[in-house]
């Protein structure tokens, strides 16, 4: 073999190692698909998807309510039970072979009823940091001020029964780049939040807007501004029933002179970091 013939073998090497590799740009993608959907692509292309209510969802487009649009998903977390936010995760788990991971208690019953094997649906808690996609993205459960209710539907009766669904929480995803978010779950303010916000330092935010469940536009700009004070945020949870009436536009004026940038992104938009 020549050189030139070996420098050609080499360059065709490296096209098709690159074809096969996922999307590396050395930055995170976030994609919202309203309520708390979202999917997020790490630096090194692993896919996390975040409360996966998407094939109910009345703000999800149209093309992400097939769950194969997501392509390969490598992770699931749920903040807590409720069906805006559980939504399509069993479902997804089974498709994709992928972990779920949420509140204990919520994983915990999943297992119990037959949701889902032991395998998929491992347990953590709040304060707990996990590393299923390897010790370069560090995944926390923090506190959320909510509640999580399990609602199942008893298939041998036919009947709604409630289970219990562990604590809610929010997660705090630390990337390969060392970059921060903070997926806030659903959560009323509270006054921890000036804890996680000194303590872990999230650079964006994912921040509940919609009222009535949860914080109203002044209410998370109380948050971002007095405690959290993130670079970034994204306001999510609002406008997908009638009672989650807050805006973004109510949120930014509540925000008045801040330091965080806002995004009032569409569902389906995405954005990189
Ligand atoms: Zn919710």
């Amino acid at each position: 073999m020549t050189a030139k013939s070996l420098v050609v073998a080499s360059l065709v090497l490296c096209a098709a190692a690159f074809a096969q590799a996922p999307a590396q740009t050395g930055k995170i993608e976030v994609q919202w698909l309203g309520q708390s959907a979202t999917k997020i692509t790490t630096v090194s292309g692993k896919v996390i998807v975040i409360d996966p209510y998407l094939t109910q969802n009345p703000k999800t487009p149209a093309q992400y309510k097939d769950l194969d649009a997501l392509g390969k998903v490598d992770l699931i977390l749920v903040t807590h039970a409720h069906g805006d936010h559980l939504g399509d995760g069993p479902e997804l788990a089974k498709k994709n072979k992928a972990q779920l991971w949420g509140p204990a208690g919520l994983d915990q019953s999943l297992v119990t009823l037959g949701v889902l094997p032991p395998e998929l649906a491992p347990r953590m808690n709040k304060g707990g940091t996990i590393t299923p996609l390897g010790p370069d993205i560090k995944i926390t459960m923090v506190r959320a001020e909510h509640s999580s209710e399990l609602v199942w539907k008893n298939p041998a009766t036919g009947k709604d029964e409630t289970h219990v669904g562990g604590e809610p929480g929010g997660f705090i995803i630390e990337f390969e780049n060392g970059f921060k978010l903070y997926h806030m779950g659903d959560t009323a303010l509270f006054a921890d939040m000036k804890f996680i916000g000194e303590y872990y330092k999230p650079d964006l935010i994912m921040i509940p807007i919609g009222g009535h469940f949860v914080m109203n536009p002044k209410d998370a700009a109380y948050a971002t501004n007095q405690y959290l004070k993130p670079k970034f945020a994204i306001p999510i949870h609002y406008a997908t029933n009638p009672w989650l009436k807050g805006t973004p536009q109510e949120y930014i004026q509540a925000l008045g002179k801040t330091s965080t940038k806002v995004f009032p992104i569409n569902p389906g938009d995405k954005l990189t970091f």
